[in-house]
């Protein structure tokens, strides 16, 4: 793996200090080794910062003061800074990051019943520009480092209490599904996901923690070696026509390559179970009508999958409009007649800008960022209830 891996732009702006955040068992192994340390050191320091949510190595009681010493020196502990948090009242709640510069990303946790879905970043926007997705919308900015990954979660997890001994379980799962590409910043998203699933932090199992993609596919091919997560494939259309237009990819990858990777990638998998989340965003009288569906009945006949209706959310800088809710019972009632497991997913906290689609962190203008944090802050101060209606981004 790349040594780039380490964070670091927060290295470069603290006396060249390594920033432990986002490192994998393997790299702390490595970086105990240059500090002439044992390696069992790693799992030592790994289950203070993500079960505990340590970050003062001094704190870290089961280290030798001389050890604790040469980490002072040398190394840091940083998650990336929340700036805002957001509470809608429907319990979905949003984190506004800021990943240094102008440049905000946002994560969304979102409770269902005993089910508590963490929605994580990967990228500062996107640019595979899919012409129904803000995020696709901002363009590209950078890759999020893995510190800042794994830092989602963490900031999210401690705000809810849960990085501490018998903390509550808020946080049961987590989608790759947030602002970015997945696949195109494989290797912070792959050390960020194993640590999600390390039995020494957070310890989701890999059916709680789902990478999603658009389809690209050699990344895609690349996978099932270094990791074992479930796959949520976003699909969107029934034929490569359709699918051109709204995920612009497709056209160097389309539809049939792109399954044949995701099915390779689920029959990889040890698990013989397992299915592949098939994503599709029904937009009215684009990709909404009874012979789409049939044609995705058609499509999908023998892969292992189950199928997410999203309702498009509507944004600004979009014409697209949202599926009746006729056309979006007819689409999935021919899915379910014809044996297929089709979920729709509610949209959640609308209120505050958290639904699919409407993520786009990215702040480009300096004066009218600091009048919003001025606006939202003063909201945030006046509002009497759980709920802060606010539009903090474009
Ligand atoms: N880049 C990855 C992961 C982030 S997008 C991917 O495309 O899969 C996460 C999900 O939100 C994708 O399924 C995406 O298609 C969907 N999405 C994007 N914009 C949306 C919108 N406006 N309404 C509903 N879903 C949207
Ligand atoms: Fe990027 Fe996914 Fe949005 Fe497409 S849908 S622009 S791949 S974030």
């Amino acid at each position: 793996m790349a040594e780039s891996n380490v964070d670091t732009a927060t290295a470069v702006a603290d006396n060249a200090k390594v920033n432990l955040m986002g490192m994998s068992q393997a790299r702390l192994e490595a970086f105990f080794e240059t500090l002439g340390e044992k390696k069992f050191r790693a799992v030592q320091v790994l289950k203070w910062i993500h079960q505990l949510g340590v970050t003062d190595f001094n704190e870290m009681t089961n280290l030798s003061k001389s050890l604790r010493e040469k980490l002072v020196a040398n190394a840091e502990v940083v998650a990336p800074e929340v700036i805002q948090q957001f509470d809608s009242k429907d319990g979905t709640r949003k984190f506004l990051i800021r990943v240094g510069g102008d440049n905000a990303i946002e994560t969304v946790y979102i409770p269902d019943g005993e089910r508590g879905t963490l929605c994580v970043s990967s990228q500062v926007g996107c640019s595979l520009d899919c012409s129904f997705c803000a995020t696709g919308k901002q363009g590209f900015n950078r890759d999020l480092t893995a510190a800042e990954i794994i830092g989602q979660v963490w900031q999210a997890a401690k705000s809810f209490g849960q990085l501490q001994a018998n903390g509550p379980r808020k946080i049961t799962n987590v989608v790759m599904m947030g602002m970015g590409e997945p696949l195109l910043n494989f290797d912070n998203v792959v050390d960020a996901m194993n640590l999600m699933m390390h039995d020494h932090c957070y310890g989701f199992s890999k059916r709680r923690v789902t990478l999603s993609t658009s389809g690209v596919v050699p990344a895609l091919d690349r996978l099932a070696a270094v990791t074992d997560v479930s796959l949520a494939i976003s699909l969107h259309a029934s034929n490569d026509e359709i699918r051109n237009q709204l995920v612009p990819i497709n056209k160097k990858y389309p539809i049939a390559m792109l399954l044949d990777s995701a099915q390779r990638y689920i029959e990889a998998m040890p698990d013989s179970h397992r299915k592949m989340t098939i994503e599709y965003t029904l937009i009215d009288k684009l990709n909404d009508r009874p012979e789409h569906a049939r044609e995705l009945v058609r499509l999908l006949d023998g892969i292992p999958v189950k199928i997410n209706l999203i309702p498009f959310n509507p944004f600004s800088l979009s014409n697209y409009k949202r599926v009746s809710e006729g056309a979006l019972r007819r689409f999935q009632t021919i899915l379910l007649d014809a044996g297929y497991t089709a979920t729709v997913r509610t949209t959640r906290g609308d209120d505050i800008d958290a639904a699919c689609g409407q993520l786009a962190g990215q702040v480009n203008d300096r004066t009218r960022r600091s009048e919003r944090y001025k606006l939202d802050t003063n909201a945030l101060l006046r509002s009497s209830d759980d709920t802060i209606p606010v539009r903090l981004v474009n």
